[in-house]
């Protein structure tokens, strides 16, 4: 039986920091199925396919690596997948408070899903789509901080 992992995020867009996680999740795990939430209320910078084509995109050659977009329960989606766990990926201490609410909330509503953290590899410990975002509207190159195919749509912002 394949052990699937749900990572789910905003990925707005991805970034490497993003691709690290995946990276190491495979070495837990069998397959990797990226969630890309539609989050309107976050308001964000791409629309959800466009995201979800960056993603698809910059895991093309990689067969146990999937992606789809989701804006229900992350519990449903891991469900529907067959997922063992949700994977998420740690930073600072200020991704901590809100990780391990949405943890503990995700294991309320079921306790068959574990959340499995990794910490963010040193060099992309300041990496967030935020900064990206931020950096890349005002004319910064960010082009080693993010996946080739997402540079032409930030330049294209
Ligand atoms: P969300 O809106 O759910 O926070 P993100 O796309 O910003 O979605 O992030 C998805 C997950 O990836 C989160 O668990 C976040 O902490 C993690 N993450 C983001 N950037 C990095 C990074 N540079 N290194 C490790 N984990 C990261």
């Amino acid at each position: 039986m394949k052990k699937t992992a749900i990572y789910p995020g905003t990925f707005d867009p991805i970034t490497l920091g993003h691709v690290d996680v995946v990276k190491r999740g495979l070495k837990m795990f069998d397959r990797v199925v990226i969630g890309v939430a539609d989050n309107p209320g976050k308001g964000p910078m791409f629309d959800v396919e466009t995201r979800l084509s960056m993603v698809r995109e910059t895991f093309k050659g990689e067969p146990n690596v999937e992606a789809v977009c989701f804006n229900g329960l992350l519990v449903d989606l891991a469900h529907g997948h067959q997922a063992a766990a949700i994977l998420r990926g740690l930073r600072a201490a200020s991704d901590f408070e809100y990780e391990f609410q949405m943890a503990t909330m995700n294991r309320r509503l079921d306790e068959r899903i574990e959340t499995v953290f990794v910490m963010a590899r040193e060099d992309y410990t300041f990496v967030s789509s935020r900064f990206i975002r931020e950096i890349s509207s005002m004319g910064g190159d960010v082009s080693e901080l993010v996946p080739p195919v997402v540079v032409p749509f930030l330049a294209a912002k």
